[in-house]
């Protein structure tokens, strides 16, 4: 039987602190679009944080990787996006419990009390253009069939779908109907958070034996639930799908102070 070790979740941080730092321009770019221009920078300060923090004291648990985290964005991140983010992997983390190893079962019942965690915070829904787009599918994927790069396909579509989409939470609803035709930037990133799931998984385990995962527990088990089956496997999935969203011809136009998201502001 497949498990996820504390390594795992480990490396999936690290994944995901290097691919904010490769894709903080596309994400601050994004951002410039419906926002204010300081998704990918906020991400990229938030993650190297957690990177570093899993590197001074190693927790012992998957659960306790993800909760560190999560503490870690709450407290580096302001805005609207380190507080969701924080309680995205604070939840999963404290759902998935003291456990030293977890199935790709618990892992996906976690994230779903995770991604319900983030829409009660934020009181966004699906279809409202946000990180939830790319989250609530995911989460529904990996659910039905424990495949990470189900999980993957599903949060990469999600990310695409917001495009034409009018954003009805955070600062990109103020810019009512000029939101639409922008990819939005959280669910962007939170794609990007998937895409590092499974790239994780499929470099951990299943089929690709011995890729520099070093005690994958599991390895090889026959159950590998498709690791790796999703669309663009490998760096930069997701990349270029916001094309056509930024016309720039907005950019410049908003002068919205305030740390207004709509949603609950937890050290902001
Ligand atoms: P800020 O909007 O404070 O500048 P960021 O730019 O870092 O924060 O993050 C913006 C992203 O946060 C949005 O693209 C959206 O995905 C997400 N977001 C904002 N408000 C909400 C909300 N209420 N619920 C869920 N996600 C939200
Ligand atoms: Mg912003």
């Amino acid at each position: 039987m497949t498990v996820l070790d504390t390594g795992f979740f480990r490396r999936w941080m690290s994944a995901m602190a290097a691919a904010v730092d490769r894709e903080a321009g596309r994400l601050t770019e994004l951002d410039s679009a419906i926002g204010d221009a300081d998704h990918g920078s906020n991400l990229q300060r938030g993650f190297a944080a957690v990177a570093a923090a899993l590197e001074k004291e190693p927790p012992a648990t998957p659960g306790a990787v993800l909760a560190l985290a999560g503490r870690q964005l709450i407290s580096t991140v302001g805005g609207a996006s380190g507080p969701l983010y924080g309680t995205l992997l604070r939840r999963t983390g404290k759902a998935l419990g003291d456990d030293a190893e977890v199935t790709p079962e618990q892992l996906a019942a976690a994230l779903r009390a995770g991604v319900d965690a983030v829409a009660q915070l934020g009181g966004a829904k699906a279809g409202d253009k946000t990180m939830l787009d790319a989250l609530i599918p995911a989460a529904a994927a990996l659910g039905e069939s424990l495949s990470f790069g189900a999980a993957r396909t599903a949060a990469d579509e999600g990310a695409v779908a917001t495009v034409p989409l009018q954003a009805r939470k955070g600062r990109a609803s103020y810019l009512g109907e000029r939101s639409i035709g922008h990819q939005d930037p959280g669910a962007a990133s939170s794609a990007l958070l998937i895409d590092t799931l499974a790239d994780t998984a499929g470099s951990g385990w299943g089929s690709d034996p011995g890729a520099g995962a070093g005690s994958d527990s599991g390895a090889g088990s026959g159950a590998d639930s498709g690791a790796g089956t999703g669309s663009g496997s490998g760096a930069g999935s997701g990349a270029g799908s916001d094309s056509g969203a930024h016309s720039g011809s907005d950019s410049g136009s908003r002068s919205d102070s305030g740390s207004g998201s709509g949603s609950a502001e937890v050290g902001a």
